[in-house]
């Protein structure tokens, strides 16, 4: 049985500058699955019920994106607001284990791996069904689309899209002004650059927060939504290719919120 965690490195109380300096050198080092632990210093959380760290595994990696500046600048900013601990897997090869969530309250999936090999979804669709959070973002939507069994994390995640509009500047509407999630939320948010998502199907029991309208079509996607699959809460925004938009503090509030609200805090 694969370990869940085939190489662990921690580092603690690192500055934003060493831990990512470190993040590249490592990510450059090897190809096999990689854990790096990191506590970050915290200062008074803003978001949130409790000062008790809520313990996070950040699944990432894959293709197309830039997740080892991306994940540093999004984690420290979502640590700003409310404390947590992440834990980082830079394979999905952890997910072998049946108990590869059983130390932590949240699951994230912000990775763009195409296939998946046989099997390799059961455990996270398991321990999601049995009421562990997850947090879907950007191509964490898109991910295993050549995977046979792709609509099984269709309908765990609430959403079916396989393509995206050209990157571009878009703006988004709110669908609920009363989700918690969406509190402080602009009511008419604009990114700099991202890819518009295509929905082709929002599962009938998700709960759409955010939609956009292309600005190529007028076609209207939802890009950020909450579904219950389970016992299990998911929150999922297709936004945040690259730092146009994860730089953005609306964006970081966005997912910090959802992040709460799927590990039931207010
Ligand atoms: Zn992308």
């Amino acid at each position: 049985m694969t370990s869940t965690r085939p190489h662990v490195t921690r580092v603690t109380h690192v500055t934003y500058l060493t831990y990512l300096t470190y993040l590249t050198h490592l990510t450059h080092l090897t190809p096999c699955p990689l854990f790096l632990c990191l506590s970050l210093l915290l200062t008074a959380p803003a978001l949130g019920a409790s000062n008790t760290p809520l313990k996070a595994l950040l699944f990432t990696g894959g293709c197309c994106h830039d997740y080892a500046r991306q994940i540093p600048l999004l984690t420290s900013n979502i640590n700003r607001q409310t404390p947590v601990q992440f834990e980082f897997a830079w394979s999905v090869d952890p997910l072998t284990n049946a108990a590869f969530a059983k130390n932590y309250d949240v699951i994230i999936y912000d990775l763009c791996f195409d296939n998946a090999k046989p099997g390799l979804l059961d455990n996270a669709l398991q321990t999601l069904r049995e009421g562990k959070p997850a947090v879907i973002l950007h191509c964490g939507v898109h991910a295993f689309r050549y995977f046979n069994k792709v609509h099984d994390w269709e309908n765990a995640i609430g959403m079916r899209s396989k393509v995206h509009d050209p990157y571009q500047p878009f703006g988004t509407e709110k669908l609920d002004a009363q989700s918690a999630i969406l509190k402080d939320f602009p009511d008419h948010w604009r990114t700099k650059g991202d890819e518009l998502y295509q929905t082709i199907e929002l599962i009938s029991d998700s709960h759409p927060l955010l939609k956009a309208k292309s600005p190529r079509d007028g076609r209207e996607h939802t890009v950020c939504w909450t579904h219950l699959y389970g016992k299990g809460r998911v929150f999922a925004t297709t936004l945040g290719h690259d730092m146009r938009t994860i730089e953005d503090p609306d964006y970081q509030r966005l997912v910090t919120r959802g992040l709460l609200w799927a590990c039931g805090q207010p």
